[in-house]
This record gives C-alpha cells, structure tokens and sequence, in this order.
C-alpha cells in the first residue's frame, strides 16, 4: 500500500471513531437524562397562591419541644419566616392572617435525612407538600449546590443539607471509559482521597460520603483527611473495612441502619443465604453491644427501614407492592430507569431482578432470608434507640418505592413496626435532624426557623396522624390543603406528560 493511500484509511478510521465517540456521548447522555428525571417539565411555583402575610394561629395543640406530649390551647405567632410568639392568651394583632387551629394539632415540619432526588425539581415540591422541609441529599448532581443556594434565599424548596457523591474505588478500563463520559474514575490511593476531600470541601459541601467499594488504604486517608480539615464523614461501611474499625474511625454518620446489620452479618459470615439461620439468634445477643460501641463513638445514623421493609414484597409480589404506593407522583424518568440504569417496574425493578432466575429452591431460600434480613434491621433500630444513638429518620428516597415525601409516612410507620414509640419517632424526624445539619428548626419555640405542619388528626396517639396535613408553613408561609393539593395535581400532569410506559393498572 502505498504511503498516501495508507494515511488517507488512518484519516477515515480517525474520523469513524469520532463520530462513533460523539454518537455513543449522545446516546448515553439522552438516557442517562431520562433516569434522572431531566424530561420531566418542572412545575411553576409562581403559579399558586403562597403569601408571605404575617400568621397567626389560633387555639390549637402544640407538640412539646421534647416531642413528648401536645400542649392544648395556644396560640402561635409567626412573622418574617420565624415563630415570634407562642402562648395561651395572646392578642393577634390586625394583619396577621388567622388559622383557626381548634382540634388541630401543629408540629415542627420533618426531615428526610436520607433523600436522592436526582435531577428532579419536582421532588423538592413533594417533600413541601408531604410536611418535609429538610431534606439531606447524599448524592449530588453540581446543580443542587444551587439548589441548596435557593432554599437559603427562600425558594419553595426544604433546607437542603448536601452531600458528596458516594466516594468508591474503581479500576480496570471501564473505570477509564467512565471517566470520558462524566463519571467520577474511582479513589484508588490514599493521595487521591485527601484530594477529594480538599475539593469537595473547598465546593461547599456539607459532608462527605464513603461509598461500599471505597478500599481501606483510601477510606483512611479520606477520614483522617475530613477530620483536619472539619468535613464530616457519612456513608456506608466499606467492605474492606470492618465493624470493629468503625465505631473510632471519626465517621460521625451512617446512611442506613442496615449498615450495621450488614457489617455484623459479614463477621459473623452469614451473608450467604445458606448460612445466615442462626445470624437472628446472634444478633439478638450482640444487637445492644453494637449500639453501645455506636453510641460511645458518637455515629449518628439515618434509619431507611421502609425501604428494607418493602424488599420482600418487591422481590415477590412486586406488581401489588406497586399498587401501595403513591406511583404517579414519582417521576416517570426514575421509574422507567434506562439502558444503563435499573427502574421500579417489572422487567427493570433491581430487587426484583435479583431473584427472577433463580431456581424454586433458591427463591425460597431467598425468600426466607429476605425476611429475616427485615427481622434484623429491626432488632438491630429497637437496640439502637434503646442505647440513645441519635436515629435520624430518613427514607433513601427515590429509591425503587420509596417516593420523596410520601416515603416519611411509610418510614414512620416502619420505626413504629420496630418498636419505636411515636415520640421517638418525632424526635427522630425533626429535632434530631435539624441538630445534624445545623438548622434552626425541629421544635416549637420562639425564635425557630417557622417551618411548621398542621394535622387534623394528633401522631402521638396514632403514627399515621403525619398523613393527616391539614396545611404546611414553610419559611413562614402558609400553603393551605388546597395549594398543597394543586401542587400535586401539577405534578401528576407534569408526569404524565413524560411518561414512556404506562402505570395505569398500579393506581
Ligand atoms: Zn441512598
């Protein structure tokens, strides 16, 4: 061949590749958008009628800032965002707009401190109306410090507590080939973590996430890092690391109960499926020892056992597990997922697919262990808010059935199924929270932050009381039952408007 004509092929194979790596960026970037959400239509807040007026509300019952009992017969003043006043015989001055709260119940708004939103703004708007105004978000998408920006200016949005994306190790060419596509490559060495963590620190992040593939040489060296530099440490528990080594490791938070479970099944060799029949037993013993070493090393942890809870019946009986759930409100991007990523539905549901091909045997052994697996995380929170760790409610939103907002609802619900008494879980879902991201809210006092919910029906009596809003107050404005409604309804169109598979035999 001769020179010329040699050069000539390069140039066209130069080319082709070219064009096949600005094809394949297209692809993937079309539907990596659809499984966060981004073809959705964000719904116009200017749209509803939200006043910022002055509120006063009158004779209703009031939670204790122990979150211990209502306090009947006050009334509550609330002006330019904060709670100005509260007492039982207080005049309402003239241009307060008045609530008239007898037999109402008001408590402080409640957090998800274990959300995901991916791209989808409409989700900031579920929270709202389901009563959550602070959410902590533990992966980011760089628009959200933006977001976090605007709630701070006084968006309709919760206060946004931000994490890092969830910090792994990564290697071989697919590592390489993520990176040219946007992908973080992995944190590989000691130095790449200290790295990270100057980065994300100097980014504005309010913590740090160590993800389940970070190695051990890394995971160190983010901690001790994050320490010097005043950057709290979250996230999962390694699985080169061991339980042992956590509890004085300088992590200060766990994203999920389950973390402990995980790690004591793992030194106690009871993943496999097989294996696990005596792990109830063992854990049933070692459950408050464990929480004791939590507790000494002052981890706090968010809770996520609905989402554990639901596992049986998403590996299952997915099809009716759907029918529970408020579907058409998630959006359609995140339950349909993509080539790349899984969805909710049938087909594409991770937990399901995970027992799909397995054998009569095997399914049943799966099964078994799913519930057992749901037993422990149980024992595993009861042992926990026992020992007085810091248990923040939180849902892992947006993950497969775990809707933003409505998610809180059915968390409470599974605290309470592991013995958490309604108190404990207000606690868990307000004060508590609101002291782990540093914000002025969680209680009912004078000078707090007025981001308040009223229920028509009292949650110490009955936990699922949370469901019964009535009206939210967010910054200080009031968002009657009908906004919150509108709000919903918006959304629901918004939704169906991108909807690529239809969800019509599940509501
Ligand atoms: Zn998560």
């Amino acid at each position: 061949m001769k020179f010329a004509t040699l050069k000539k092929s390069l140039l066209y194979i130069i080319i082709f590749l070219i064009l096949v790596y600005f094809a394949t960026k297209v692809f993937i970037d079309s539907q990596v958008k659809h499984q966060n959400g981004l073809n959705t239509p964000v719904v116009d807040i200017s749209q509803f009628n939200i006043s910022d007026a002055p509120v006063a509300i009158t004779n209703i019952s009031v939670l204790s800032t122990d979150s211990s009992e209502m306090l009947d017969n006050q009334t509550v003043l609330i002006k330019n965002g904060l709670i100005s006043k509260i007492g039982s015989e207080l005049q309402v001055p003239g241009d307060y707009t008045k609530v008239d709260g007898s037999g109402k119940f008001l408590i402080p708004g409640l957090a998800d401190t274990h959300a995901h939103t991916y791209n989808s703004k409409n989700d900031l708007l579920l929270y709202i109306v389901n009563g959550v105004t602070q959410i902590a978000i533990l992966s980011s998408h760089p628009e959200m410090l933006e977001w976090r920006k605007d709630a701070k200016n006084g968006a309709i949005s919760p206060q946004i507590f931000l994490s890092t994306g969830g910090l792994n190790s990564k290697y071989g060419f697919m590592s390489v080939v993520r990176s040219w596509f946007g992908s973080h490559p992995g944190i590989n060495t000691a130095e790449q973590a200290r790295e990270a963590v100057e980065i994300y620190k100097e980014q504005g992040f309010d913590v740090i996430k160590a993800y389940e593939y970070l190695n051990r040489e890394s995971y160190f060296a983010m901690v001790e890092e994050a320490k010097k530099q005043h950057f709290p440490v979250s996230g999962h528990i390694p699985e080169e690391v061991t339980l042992d080594e956590i509890y004085h490791s300088g992590q200060s938070h766990l994203a999920h109960v389950e973390e402990l479970v995980k790690g004591s099944m793992r030194q106690y060799n009871a993943l496999d499926n097989r294996k696990n029949l005596s792990y109830l037993q063992y854990l049933n013993n070692n459950a408050d020892d464990i929480a004791k070493k939590v507790k000494a090393g002052n981890i706090s942890i968010s809770t996520t056992v609905w989402l554990m809870e639901s596992l049986p019946q998403q590996r299952f009986d997915l099809e009716n597990f759907l029918k529970t759930i408020e579907l058409e409100y998630e959006n359609p991007g995140v339950i349909e997922g993509s080539v790349f990523a899984s969805g909710w539905l049938p087909g594409s549901n991770r937990y399901e697919s995970q027992v799909r091909d397995l054998s009569t045997e095997d399914r049943e052994i799966s099964r078994q262990f799913t519930d057992e697996y749901v037993q422990a995380i149980y024992i595993m929170t009861k042992a926990l808010v026992d020992n007085d760790v810091i248990l923040l409610a939180g849902s892992d939103s947006n993950t497969a059935g775990t809707i933003a907002g409505f998610s809180m609802h059915d968390e409470f619900q599974s605290l309470s199924n592991a013995g958490l008494s309604n108190s404990q879980i207000l606690h868990s879902a307000t004060l508590a929270p609101s002291k782990w991201m540093g914000f002025n809210s969680g209680q009912i006092a004078e000078g707090m932050r007025a981001d308040l919910v009223i229920l028509d029906n009292n949650p110490l009596l009955d936990i699922k009381n949370t469901r019964s809003i009535n009206a939210v107050i967010l910054n200080g404005k009031l968002m009657t039952r009908e906004v919150l409604d509108d709000i919903l309804s918006q959304i629901k169109k918004a939704n169906n408007s991108a909807r690529e598979i239809s969800i019509e035999q599940y509501l």
